[in-house]
């Protein structure tokens, strides 16, 4: 019997570089994260710093179910809290702190008054010294350490500002001695781990260390999903490369790097980590700010499509909603608009320039076969202006290798495992279809050949590159490539030896 495939115009229609949504309160339901899916969203995002393990798996349930019904494969990234200092609960709702009051930072469990607040967990004190500058909510309010005494930091604040449980405590320049596994990230870890998410946040990562201690537990509980280290301290952008090395992807989170290093410097790192990812064929997300303004408002400001357009051109895999999507006024239409400038700004992304050094790079790294394979295919692809490169795939790693070169033709990933078609949910420009598992690399190709005129994305007489590892059933081979002139025809066939 004939094969059926399916696609939705929603899927072939949006944009190649990824999008990923926070969900929270406003996008809860089924019906929000429907519209999410299919104004753009790829990837889900959860952010364990806030809500209740109960929340988190209702939106990992609902995510799941909504992916479902509509058949497209929607990838779950859990960002885990890390080791981040937050100010304790509040004696009311708020402070108000005014410049030139003294103001300290306790280590005990107290309620915060105008005379101090509780910081948790315990360590700050070991990291500042008399002089050093805190940052309370992101820098809304500002504090000289005046002295340090015991574990008490007495503070002069020097800028005032409203102050309320929970906000994030920063010393800039100052790196945290805490252990990586808070008992908040400790907890979070263990519920990424049993909801068997796709990718998993590491916030506050500041070298590979903690990111190994990371892959040891994801080892130990023996799940397959990808580690998203989160560049957003001094001390991972100067660990960038060993971090990228041994990440499985990275995200440029703004939020906090725009408080950790002066501001006017986050925008020639954003681009180094971006074209570092790329040289290296390691997905890359830019996050936070994107549409901020759409929390509140119907349209996003000039300078937020300009910033949007700027990351597409930039080279960046996905780009992320925060508050935009999970307190927002709209989310739907924040993807709407998201969509749509990534869509405009791939028309003017030069993709050559970003193969070219990734071919560099991997060329100066001597490259393996599969690399070889895989810029070959693009290459191939665009000279014989083939219509569509089909990756056929048992972990993901050959449309992983062809998405790194920036192919402009859609490179559609063929895999029997969902759980595949989510882990490539991150990756520029990748279509996951999940296929049935084929006995002979003739099946696949015939399969291949039926889908694509299936789906529209090529006429008879057209070609399509197929990209395969061989032997079939063992991931991470690409070792070999050919053009379909289709349809290819099925072989029913099967030759006889003679002797
Ligand atoms: C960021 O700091 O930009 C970020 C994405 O992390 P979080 O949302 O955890 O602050």
């Amino acid at each position: 019997m004939a094969n059926t495939f399916e696609l939705p115009n929603f899927v072939k229609n949006r944009p190649r570089t990824r999008i990923v949504c926070t969900i929270g309160p406003a996008t809860a339901s089924a019906t929000m994260v429907e519209r999410l899916v299919r104004n753009g969203m790829s990837v889900a995002r959860l952010n364990l710093s806030h809500g209740s393990r109960a929340d988190h798996e209702g939106f990992v349930a609902t995510v799941r179910q909504v992916a479902e019904k509509l058949g497209v494969s929607i990838g779950i990234l859990a960002d885990l809290p890390g080791p981040k200092y937050r100010v304790g609960v509040m004696d009311g709702p708020a402070l108000q702190l005014q410049r030139g009051e003294d103001f300290t930072l306790f280590a005990r469990v107290r309620k915060g008054t105008s005379e101090g607040v509780n910081v948790w967990p315990v360590g700050l004190h070991s990291d500042v010294k008399a002089g050093a500058k805190i940052l309370l909510d992101e820098g809304k309010v500002e504090l000289r350490v005046m002295e340090v005494v015991g574990r008490d930091i007495h503070c002069r604040v020097t800028r005032g500002g409203e102050l309320r449980d929970n906000k994030a405590v920063t010393a800039p320049g100052h790196t945290s001695t805490l252990d990586y596994f808070t008992d908040e990230t400790t907890s979070a870890l263990d519920f990424a781990l049993d909801a068997d998410v796709d990718f998993i946040g590491l916030s506050y990562i500041r070298g590979i260390e903690d990111l190994e201690r990371v892959q040891e537990r994801v080892k130990a509980a023996k799940r397959s999903c990808l580690l998203v280290s989160k560049i957003e301290i001094k001390q991972a952008v100067d660990n960038l490369n060993s971090i990228l090395d041994a990440s499985d992807a990275v995200m440029v989170a703004r939020g906090d790097l725009g408080v950790e290093l002066p501001i006017e410097m986050v925008p020639g790192v954003q681009k180094r980590i971006i074209r570092r990812a790329n040289e290296r064929g390691k997905p890359v997300i830019t996050a936070t700010q994107m549409l901020e303004s759409m929390i509140e408002n119907s349209t996003p400001t000039r300078a937020e499509a300009t910033d949007v357009h700027n990351a597409v051109r930039d080279g960046t895999d996905a780009i992320m909603l925060s508050g935009e999507t999970s307190v927002g006024r709209n989310p739907a239409r924040v993807v709407q608009y998201m969509a749509r400038i990534a869509k405009r700004a791939e028309k003017f992304l030069d993709l050559d320039e970003i193969a070219d050094r990734r071919q560099a790079y991997t060329h100066a790294q001597d490259h393996g076969v599969g690399d070889a394979i895989a810029y070959s295919a693009v290459v191939a692809g665009e000279d014989i202006k083939a219509k569509v490169i089909l990756a056929f795939t048992e972990s993901g790693a050959t449309p992983a290798r062809v998405a790194a070169f920036r192919p402009s033709l859609p490179v559609l990933s063929l895999s029997p495992d969902p759980a595949v078609g989510r882990r490539l949910s991150l990756r520029w420009g990748v279509i996951p279809i999940i296929v049935d598992v084929y006995d002979t690399v003739q099946d696949m190709f015939f399969a291949g050949s039926e889908m694509v005129l299936q789906l529209g994305l090529a006429r008879e007489t057209d070609r399509a590159v197929a990209v395969v590892g061989m032997p079939i059933g063992i991931g991470g081979t690409t070792n070999l490539l050919r053009v379909i002139t289709l349809p290819e025809p099925k072989s029913n066939v099967r030759r006889r030896s003679t002797r």
